[in-house]
């Protein structure tokens, strides 16, 4: 199993990353729970929400909060922010960015669903003062696989959306640059840029068929799972 991951959060006991396509879909709810299993984790435990491409993020810090989230049937949601341990939380995504953010001592750790949609509405940035609501640690982060400026063609209407410096005229086509405009939101969430990982351009999801699937690139349903759970 391919798993793309930052060695930080792992040396923080917390077993996280985003899973390759070489494991199927995970949009098949019996592969997710096979990926889960071959990694030791009980999949009862991993937290699941329905992605929306909005800016809300789910927050897993006491028994009373687990308790509440079960309770309730549908979470329309784009992120989670856990610091409660045995416990774990994955999204879904095919070009959209898996987002890991956490503090320095690895109490909290926050990952987001960010698609063009989400970051324009600041959910990085919305993570980031989330989890500084909570602690006065220093924050990292680790931009997993997802779309890159290579392949991220967009029109003049979502371009506007975002900071000239995210944004790429290339011959005659304009493409978003989704990195850049994430370590932006960081940065002015106080995040210091050395402490921000991102992969290379063989981790595009759309370049990068064989390891990746892609909405952009394939049109299907088809999608990576991305996870945290804290030991
Ligand atoms: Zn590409």
């Amino acid at each position: 199993m391919n798993i793309y991951s930052d060695e930080r959060l792992i040396n923080l006991g917390i077993i996280s990353g985003t899973v390759g396509r070489d494991f199927g879909s995970a949009r098949d709810k019996e592969i997710a729970a096979k990926i889960f299993e071959s990694l030791g984790i009980p999949p009862t435990k991993i937290l699941g929400l329905k992605q929306v491409h909005g800016d809300k993020i789910i927050s897993i810090n006491t028994e009373e909060d687990l308790k509440n989230y079960k309770a309730q049937n549908l979470h329309e949601a784009d992120g989670w922010l856990l610091s409660l341990p045995q416990t774990g939380a994955m999204i879904l995504t095919a070009d959209c960015v898996p987002l890991y953010l956490w503090s320095a001592n690895g109490k909290y750790v926050s990952l987001t669903h960010c698609g063009w949609r989400g970051v324009v509405q600041e959910l990085p940035k919305k993570a980031a003062e989330l989890i500084k609501t909570k602690t006065t640690e220093k924050l990292q982060a680790y931009i997993g696989p997802h779309i890159k400026d290579c392949c991220f063609e967009v029109k003049e209407d979502v371009a506007s959306k975002f900071p000239k410096e995210a944004v790429i005229h290339r011959n005659n086509k304009i493409f978003v640059d989704l990195d850049k405009a994430i370590i932006l939101q960081l940065k002015a969430a106080g995040v210091d840029e050395s402490e921000i990982k991102t992969g290379c351009h063989c981790q595009c999801t759309s370049c990068n068929k064989r390891d990746f699937f892609s909405y952009r690139r394939d049109g299907t349903k088809d999608a990576q799972l991305s996870f945290i759970y804290k030991l």
